[in-house]
This record gives structure tokens, sequence and C-alpha cells, in this order.
């Protein structure tokens, strides 16, 4: 298993995470093995959104005896009244619905304490102005979440947390079919219609808060990385082809600022299959070409930083270049830590001797050597 740091937070986390959203479907005692299984090979990132106390208990189970081997998202303002996943900013249901939490992962803290779920301005507004804000802030300060983080679908909210300087990571849903679509207040709304409009590349309002992410070292944990299985079948894939859990984590986790992708499982087979992905082959995790074959995108012209380019015969990692040269040229002017970012680059744009061989292998027909001019105008080296 690899591990990656999760923006300013610090935490290293497993780039193959547990979505605890499942658990609660199945006899306590197999969720709490599913649990120790996903352990025992190396994930140590569980998010724990779901207010209701089954789920709750199963977590503080599998936890017991280990607890410093798991980095927990807990979230705040996600409560259970009359047996029902309520979502609220009311401090009168958040503060027990908090401490519950802790009780029942038997634990005095958990690592990532999330502002849960905010996608509307409104709700942004409610959360960020007044007693649950404060009440997030007092519990950071009592050490009872180690850092603040966020949970959202909309990439306008995420972009206004990054701005906040004390939100050091995001939950996000990223997968490739969302990444075309506009940011919206309604996830339920976000592809009606989407049927008489092309795909179009990803939605420019995504690209920056990711570019923003990387830029603010904020980190990125993922959600609805399958697009809760839509991708994985061709009827319901909105791209009209099925794509593989590997290929789908590639996705997630080449996206910038991404630390690790949280997926649900029912199975140890299916904890199995996620881990593989750290053991196969650049083809398995070829998601691009998927992308390119499928009968509805148009991706054309824009690196996905997929490296399906590779290999360049003086070794320029051209994922990466291109992926510094779209953050530096996003803004009037470059940042200093992109700039930096690049010159430590083994091996620069300037040294492209043009023969373009990488251009066959792009699946989106970037104009790589193009690119690789202007990189190196840009940075000058
Ligand atoms: S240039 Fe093409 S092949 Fe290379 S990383 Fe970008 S999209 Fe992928
Ligand atoms: S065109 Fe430049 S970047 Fe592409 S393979 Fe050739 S040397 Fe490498």
């Amino acid at each position: 298993m690899k591990y990656r740091t999760l923006g300013k937070t610090g935490v290293k986390v497993s780039e193959i995470g547990f979505g605890g959203e499942w658990l609660e479907r199945h006899e306590e005692s197999e969720s709490i093995e599913l649990l120790k299984y996903a352990a025992g090979k190396g994930i140590n990132i569980v998010d724990c959104w779901m207010s209701d106390p089954k789920s709750r208990d199963i977590i503080g189970k599998a936890m017991e005896g280990c607890r410093d081997s798991w980095y927990v998202q807990g979230h705040i303002g996600s409560t259970y009244q009359n047996g029902q996943y309520v979502r609220t900013r009311d401090l009168k249901h958040v503060r027990p619905a908090f401490e519950d939490l802790l009780s029942r992962l038997r634990t005095d803290h958990v690592d990532l304490g999330m502002i849960h779920y905010i996608d509307s301005m409104e709700d942004w507004n409610n959360a960020m102005n007044g007693e649950f804000i404060e009440y997030v802030h007092e519990l950071h300060e009592k050490g009872k979440i180690r850092h603040i983080g966020l949970s959202t679908h909309n990439p306008v909210i995420g972009k206004l947390a990054v701005k906040t300087g004390f939100i050091g990571m995001i939950l996000f849903s990223i997968n490739p079919a969302f990444d075309m679509r506009p940011a919206t207040e309604d996830l339920e709304s976000m592809f009606d219609g989407y049927d008489n409009d092309r795909l179009s590349g990803i939605d420019p309002e995504r690209a920056r808060f990711y570019q923003m992410c990387e830029e603010e070292n904020v980190g990125l944990t993922v959600m609805k990385g399958f697009f809760g299985g839509a991708l994985l079948d061709k009827e319901r894939s909105p791209f009209g082809v099925a794509f593989t859990p590997a290929q789908l984590i590639h996705y997630a986790l080449t996206r910038p600022g991404v630390s690790s992708i949280l997926c649900g499982y029912d199975t140890k087979d299916q904890i199995d299959e996620a881990v593989s992905y750290e053991t196969a082959t650049e083809e398995e995790k070829d998601y691009a070409s998927v992308i390119a074959n499928a009968p509805l995108h148009s991706y054309m012209g824009q690196c996905t930083y997929c490296g399906h380019c590779k290999p360049c015969p003086v070794d320029i990692d051209i994922a990466m270049v291109n992926k510094l040269y779209d953050l530096a040229t996003v803004q009037e002017k470059a940042p200093e830590s992109v700039i930096e970012h690049y010159k430590a680059l083994s091996h620069t744009a300037s040294e492209c001797v043009g023969c373009r061989s990488c251009e066959s292998r792009c699946p989106f027909g970037v104009k790589i050597a193009d690119r690789m001019e202007r990189a190196s105008a840009l940075f000058g080296c």
C-alpha cells in the first residue's frame, strides 16, 4: 500500500481508503471483520459520515486495541433523529450527535473533524457564521478533532473552503462523469438533461478547485469514485462504456490534490480488488483509452494527466509538466510553489527534442511538443 500526505494536516493516509456507509447492511461481526481485514491490507483511513448507532459501534469495535492505526473522518452536523439521518447545523442536535460519535467509536478524538456535507451557499453562510463553526473551532482547540475538514459535492463550496485557511482537507465526490458536469447545489439534479448535450471535458470550475487544493496544500479524499457503481456498468455509465475499479481509482488518484479514494465494500473480495490497484499494470489502470474510445465524450485536446504518453526518450514526466503548466497559467502570475516544484523535476520541458513520439500515444490528441515549448518558455528551463 502506498501512503500520501493529506495536505496541510500532515497525516499519511493510504491511497485506498474505507468509506463506511455499507457497514450497516451486514451483521455487526461481519462488518467488524471486514474493517480488520482492510487494516491488514494497509488501509488506514475510514470515513464515518453515518449517524446511525450500528455503523458507529461497528467502527468503534473494529478499532478497539488498534485506534492508533486508523485515521477517522468523523462528521459534525450528521445527526440521528427519530431513527433517521438528519443533516443540520443546529447545536441542539449537533453537539449530542458528535459526543455520541466519540463514545461509540470508543475514542476521545477523531483525526479529521468534517464539517458535514455543505453543497449550497445558503448552508455555507449558515454554517460559517455563528454557533456551528464556533463549536467546530472549540472541538479543535480541545483536541477532540485534530484537524478541520469539510465534505461537499460542489466545487464552488470547495473553493470557499480552501480560502478559509483553517480547513486542511476536503472530502469531495470525484469521478470522470461528475468531472464533466457544472457545479450544482443539488447533487440529485447533476445529470438532468445530460442526454441532450454531449459531455464536454472537465468542467473548468472543478479543474480550478483541484488546482487550488494543490496550490494551498489542502488535501482531498474522494467519495463516489465509482458513481455508485454506475460507471462500472455500460448501461448506466454516462459515457456508454464500463470502467473497471482500477481505472476509476487511478482517475481519482491522478487529480491534483488527491491523497486517498474511499471505496465502499461489502466483501473481502471487493477490498482485494481495490487494493490490487497497487500492483496493477499501467494498462490495467488506463482510464484514458476508455474515455477516448467512449461514444459520449469530448475531452479532446485536454490533458487529463493520465500518463498514457510515456515513455519520453529524454525522461520528461509529461503529465507532471502539463499539470504544473496548467497550474501556472490558470492565474496571472505563476505561484512560487509551482515554479519550485517545476524546477525540482529531474527533466524539464526544455529538454524536449520534439520527436512527437508521445503524441501518437495520447488518447486525447494533446499537442505535447507545443506544450513543452510553452512550458519551457514560461518556466525558463
Ligand atoms: S498528454 Fe495526453 S497522454 Fe499525456 S498525460 Fe496528458 S492526456 Fe495523458
Ligand atoms: S516530443 Fe518531447 S516530450 Fe514528447 S516524447 Fe518527444 S522529447 Fe518527450
